[in-house]
Parts: C-alpha cells; structure tokens; sequence
C-alpha cells in the first residue's frame, strides 16, 4: 500500500504500528517555516499569500520532485492551478512519491491525458443552471457556487472548469440574480453554498450572503460545502464562528480523505464550529493510493467521529478529464463499503455514491446485502455473511397486522 515504511526495504513494521500513527493527531508544524512568527503562520492571509504556485517553488521545497510531477506542475496553469498553502504542505512527505497528501494537490503529468469518456463538466452542472453560479439538479435545494478561488487546488476536482479559472472559464457569480432565482422558487427548502471554497470569502461578505439567504421565509436549511478546514484551519478563527451561528440550522460539510489530514490543527478547528453548534459531515472521494484501503478509510471514519464530523459521504471519483490516474474501480468502492458497515459505528459509515455522469445526481451504492427478494420473503445476509429471511405477505402488508390463518407463512 502507500503507506511506505521509512526504514530499510526488509523490516517493514508491522500493519498494526503504521496504524497507530494514522489514528493519532499530529501538528502539521512549522516545518520549511520555522522562522515565520506565530502570528503570522497563525493569519490566513499570510498563509494564503505564501501559497505555493509554481513548479519553481515546488521545486525548491521539494528537490525531490519527479519528473511526472516536474511536467505536470509546468502544465497545471492550462488546466487547474496549483495552490499549496505552507501548513497543508507541511503535510507532504517528500522522501514518498505515493504520500496520499502529496497525490492530491501535486499535478502530475497524467492529468494531461484524456480518456474519450472522460469530461470537462462530468456531473452535467452547466446544462441545469437556470441562471450563472446555481445548480438546481434536485427539487427541494439548490447549490449556489459563490467563487471560483479554493485555498488548494484538489488535483482530481470535479469542478476542475470553473476553479482557479485556469481554463479561461470565467466564472462570474450573480448572487442578486442567484438570491431572486430562490427568493422565486418556494420549493427550495435547502440552499448548499459551494464553489470553490465559500470560507475564503470575508467574514463581512460572508455574512451578507448567508443574511440574504436567511431572510427569504422558505429556505428551511442552510448548508456550506468547504476544505478550509483541512486546508487552511487558520482560517476558522472564534471571529467567524460567532458570525456563522446567528444563521442556524447551518450545516459544514467539510472534506477530508485521508486520516493524516486530520491534525491537531484540524482538529481544534473542526471543535471551534462544533462549538459554534454547527453540526459537521464529510464527503471524502475515493482515490487511487489515497484511500483505496479498507483499513485506512476505518481509521479515517473513527477519526473523524473523534473530530465531531459524521462521514456524510464517499463519492466514485467523476469522470473529470485527465484523472484516470486517481480513480479506482466501483468494486474496490464496495469492498471499502463491506468493510465498514458492521465492522465500526453506524455513525461512522458515510453512503457510497455514484455522482451519475452526465447529470443524474446522487446515486446509492451499496454491497449486496438483499440476496432474494419475492411475494413472501426477503432473504438478507449481514457484514458477517450470515443469512437470514424475513417474512412479508403476498399482497405486501405486514404479517402481524393478518388474520392468523393467513399469517403462517408457507415457507416454514
Ligand atoms: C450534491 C448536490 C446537492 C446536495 O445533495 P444532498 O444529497 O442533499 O447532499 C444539491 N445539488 C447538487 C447539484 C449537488 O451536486
Ligand atoms: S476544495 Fe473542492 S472545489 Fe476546491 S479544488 Fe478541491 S474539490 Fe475542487
């Protein structure tokens, strides 16, 4: 697996060792930037204006650049820029070329490849945009993207056409026209800020936002989709949370794919929302040599819980151009699946989906655990694969409400 042993070839440590150092919370550090003050490693701003954005730099902090990576750095502002902030850097493992950290924000030439069924827009979100920056895809809630800027850029982004505007996209939100557009459609219950990343906005500009959205009487739910949690902790400061609280219900979906993105850094943000009575979930993507491993997305899920964030979702790579490199197959999806359902928490275990290419939405993917299904029984296995049947009455009501003469089932 990717979890490489630092030692000599021969003495790999045992699983359970390289586990216990997943599960733990760790700083991120200082690392290259030991020489920075405290007050400006702790500023957003000083960790967002010293992001790392080109392939000099990432050369520079990382000699041990590949030339995969070399080629795919230089190509990044064609496709999706590269953005690294210092703390989520800190991350990387240099000495590591499969690190899971440095394989989701460090281009690699392969992202120049494309498959024919791979696709710019893959989930379909231009073609059920009623008016620029608002998808309505389902009934009841939108998503309204506010900004095309993310603190890092995810290099397998399904967004990948609009965020950093590396493509010429030209992303201009129209929020008055985005707020009427809500404001109209007494349907929508549930608005979904997203983007790019919501909380790189001011706190100011923030709050004006969520104060529009608030003020329109059928708009039940409110909900914000970020990595600045995991990317920029910094950011979540006791300033913001204040201001967030004045909009509950408020929902935070973060996302986190790996546990060692969970730090004590991390941590100490996600409890500073918690706190501000904002309950948390997670949406992870499954990716190639990230957390295509049953035992590290167990660990992942627990640490999470540990962090008052309930794993929401894990989504099927999309079929974004030029991501081969980080998908995997439906099937590994599924035996993650197995392997959490029964085996952890409830709570622990997000849904699996399949964003349905070409625009249907959220599908459902599960293991099998209904093995026949007819007029008179179900037969169902658990996560041990022990079998069991459940009776239902030809015409589908439930046996006990049945006179007794009927309620024996046959099968017995
Ligand atoms: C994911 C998504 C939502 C929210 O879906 P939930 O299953 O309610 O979390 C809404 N609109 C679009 C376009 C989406 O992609
Ligand atoms: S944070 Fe989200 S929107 Fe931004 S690059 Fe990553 S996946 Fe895309």
């Amino acid at each position: 697996m990717h979890i490489e042993p630092k030692g000599s070839e021969d003495e790999e440590p045992a699983p359970a060792d390289l586990h216990a150092e997943l599960r733990e919370f760790r700083p991120a550090g200082r690392g290259y930037w030991r020489d920075v003050s405290d007050s400006d490693w702790n500023d957003w701003h000083w960790q967002l204006k010293h992001r790392i954005t080109t392939v000099e730099q990432l050369q520079r902090l990382m000699p041990g650049l590949s030339p995969e990576e070399y080629a795919g750095a230089a190509f990044a502002n064609h496709k999706l820029a590269l953005a690294i902030t210092p703390y989520f850097f800190n991350l990387i493992d240099p000495s590591d070329e499969l690190c899971p950290i440095r394989r989701q924000v460090i281009p690699r030439v392969e992202e120049t490849h494309f498959a024919p069924w791979e696709m710019t827009d893959p989930c379909g979100e231009d073609a059920h945009s009623p008016v620029p920056g608002l998808v309505h895809r389902y009934p009841d809630r939108v998503l309204f993207l506010v900004t095309d800027r993310c603190a890092a850029y995810c290099r397998y982004c399904t967004r990948s056409r609009l965020v950093s505007n590396a493509t010429g996209y030209d992303f201009h939100p129209q929020f008055e026209q985005q707020i009427q557009y809500v404001r109209d459609h007494p349907a929508i219950r549930d608005v979904l800020l997203s983007g790019g990343d919501p909380l790189l906005f001011s706190d100011e500009k923030l709050e004006h936002l969520l104060r529009a959205l608030r003020a329109i009487p059928h708009v039940e739910f409110l909900r914000i989709g970020t990595r600045i949690p995991v990317f920029l902790p910094q950011r979540i400061t006791p300033q913001l949370c204040e201001r967030l609280k004045q909009f509950h219900p408020l929902f935070i979906s973060i996302h986190s794919n790996h546990p060692r993105e969970l730090t004590t850094e991390v941590r100490a943000a996600l409890e500073r929302l918690a706190d501000a009575g904002i309950p948390l979930g997670n949406q992870s993507v499954l990716l190639r040599h990230v957390n295509d491993d049953p035992a590290v997305m167990k660990i992942h899920v627990q640490k999470l819980l540990r962090c008052r964030v309930k794993p929401y979702y894990i989504y099927q790579c999309d079929l974004i151009a030029g991501s081969a490199h980080l998908r995997t197959s439906v099937r590994e999806g599924l035996a993650i699946m197995e392997k959490l359902r029964g085996h952890t928490s409830g709570y622990a275990v997000p849904q699996y989906v399949i964003d349905a290419p070409g625009g249907g939405g959220k599908v459902p993917i599960n293991p099998d655990y209904v093995l026949s299904r007819n007029a008179d029984r179900v037969v169902i296995r658990n996560y041990e694969g022990k079998v069991f049947e459940y009776p239902e009455a030809p015409d589908g009501t439930p046996l006990a409400t049945r006179p007794p003469a009927i309620r024996e089932p046959e099968w017995v």
